[in-house]
């Protein structure tokens, strides 16, 4: 990566790139070995409220460019996003620390959207639907809303930003993004690509700074009718009160505290396998990572060897290097947050099976490394089983039989994602039926979401909206009811209906 070291970045602010109103400033530094990022302005309200007004403006135009014209400039911003995919992965393994491949497809997944919603600038369907009286047409069709405030968390830096704007934009809204304070250059490269774009000025801004000055103020501006915030369950309480006082559309995307249910008819190595790259892929640090494994007591012995097995056969390291499985986690004080949970585990009498502490040997001292952990014997009930940890630890749970399972599996606050693995399909079906969550995986792990599905958890997981998919319009847009009378007399709903003819 050709380093950014001091480099001094701005925010983007109606089509120039400026430095914050007070000057002040913060850096980017690498999880994985302490290089510093690049360093960004610590911005305050008059620079959101600069952004605010540039947004409002741009809205007035943007709103009337014709959706498929919308769309064009995110087909090319896809393209670019193509031209860059190197780039920006190795550039998100330095500045976030997953390692290439999952870097890749947080890229990759952008990609997919850009296409999906430049596809959806030639669809937008509303309805058309019959009158109740002659001469007559009703439909109804979405209308933007106006401008949109994206609050984006570091873990999926380039995908979530690309969740939040593009619907956004394709549906006509303006934008102005706050990306998180741990991966600023990041949310600096992506907007700088959709202004290479084509997007006119004031369409899309970017006010780099933290979640109480920027973040709040964006919440709190009367010309900002819809937040789109994507991060823990505390911010998304939080942000929704504050935004009440304007009753804004808040879509809240939150916290997870996933389950693999495994039974005793399940393939193990599968199982295992799904397991690994759900519990500790992105060091654990996924909303939809899988921190329970619950399993059937004929499978447990087995699973729990072959899982332990497997886990200490990881690889933890730099991103960036070809070999490495897990990277480091996001910054010291999650490093903390994930090692008390580990005191935590074993004060409440869980099994440490395995890892369990900071690592540190070859170099990985210079970062925020945590070995994988495996608690077992754990009880439903626990704070370890309970409590999103937000790393690379998971918590095995023995249960009797299927009936069980799918208590345990919802008997938490959150409802993201879930996943079963077994070979029994009316097992399956009914784990489909009955889970309670925004997203089951039948044989395979809680991740993999594509982006033509709507994506979201039920619960404490967010407020009832999804993103990606046909459903991510919903968030951006309102509907208008349309009646049209061609019959040229004043003709009354429900008073001017016809006679019915006699039965
Ligand atoms: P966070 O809640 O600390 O921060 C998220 C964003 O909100 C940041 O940009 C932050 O600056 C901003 N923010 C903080 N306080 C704010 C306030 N009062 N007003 C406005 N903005 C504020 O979360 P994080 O640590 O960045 O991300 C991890 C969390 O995100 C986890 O809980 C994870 O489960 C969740 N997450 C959820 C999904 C999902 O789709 N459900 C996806 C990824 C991450």
């Amino acid at each position: 990566m050709a380093l950014t070291g001091t480099r001094r970045f701005q925010n983007y602010i109606d089509g120039e790139w400026v430095d914050a109103s007070n000057g002040d400033t913060f850096e980017s530094v690498s999880p994985a070995n302490g290089e510093t990022i690049g360093v960004f302005p610590k911005s305050g309200a008059e620079d959101v409220d600069r952004a605010v007004a540039a947004a409002k403006a741009a809205f007035e135009e943007w709103r009337l460019v014709p959706a498929p014209k919308r769309g064009e400039i995110l087909f090319r911003f896809g393209q670019l996003l193509i031209e860059q995919k190197d780039d920006l992965t190795d550039l998100m393994t330095h500045e976030m620390g997953k390692v290439k491949a999952e870097a890749g497809g947080d890229v990759q997944e952008a990609i997919d959207m850009a296409y999906y919603m430049a596809g959806e600038g030639r669809r937008l369907f509303g309805q058309t639907t019959p009158s109740e009286l002659r001469d007559k047409f009703n439909m109804s069709v979405r209308m933007p809303i106006g401008v949109v405030g994206a609050i984006t968390p570091w873990n999926f830096p380039i995908a979530i930003p690309s969740w939040k704007m593009l619907p956004a934009l394709v549906c006509g809204n303006t934008v102005v993004f706050k990306p998180a304070t741990d991966t600023p250059l990041l949310g600096e490269r992506f907007v700088e690509l959709l202004d290479e774009a084509g997007l006119p000025k004031g369409v899309v801004n970017i006010v780099h700074g933290g979640g109480g000055a920027v973040g709040d103020r964006l919440v709190r501006h009367p010309d900002v009718p819809v937040i789109t915030l994507t991060g823990s369950r505390e911010t998304g309480v939080e942000v929704m009160r504050n935004a009440a006082e304007h009753l804004k559309h808040v879509h809240l995307e939150l916290g997870g505290k996933n389950a693999i249910i495994v039974l005793d008819d399940a393939d193990l190595e599968l199982a295992v396998e799904g397991i690994l790259w759900s519990a500790f892929g992105t060091s654990g640090q996924r909303c939809t990572a899988a921190s329970r494994v619950i399993v059937q007591a004929g499978a447990y012995d087995a699973l729990e060897s072959k899982l332990v097995a497997a886990a200490e056969r990881l690889r933890l390291g730099y991103g960036w290097e070809d070999d490495t499985d897990v990277g480091p986690v996001i910054n010291k004080s999650a490093l903390e947050k994930i090692h008390s949970y580990t005191e935590i585990g074993k004060d409440e009498g869980a099994k440490l099976l395995t890892g369990g502490e900071v690592a540190t040997g070859n170099g990985l001292g210079d970062g925020y490394y945590y070995r994988p952990t495996i608690f077992g014997d754990v009880e439903p009930q626990m704070r370890i089983a309970q409590e999103e940890i937000f790393g690379p630890t998971t918590a095995l749970i023995r249960v009797r039989d299927f009936d069980e399972a799918i208590r345990v599996s919802n008997g938490i606050k959150y409802g993201l994602s879930s996943s079963i693995f077994t070979r029994d399909v009316n097992k399956a079906f009914r784990a489909m039926r009955d889970l309670q969550a925004g997203i089951t995986y039948i044989n395979a792990g809680t991740i993999g979401a594509e982006v033509h599905l709507p994506f979201g958890g039920t619960k404490d997981t967010g407020n009832g909206h999804r993103e990606a998919g046909q459903a991510a319009l919903d968030v951006f847009t309102e509907w208008k009811s349309i009646y049209v009378d061609y019959s040229g007399k004043l003709q009354r709903a429900q008073i001017d209906t016809e006679e019915q003819p006699s039965p």
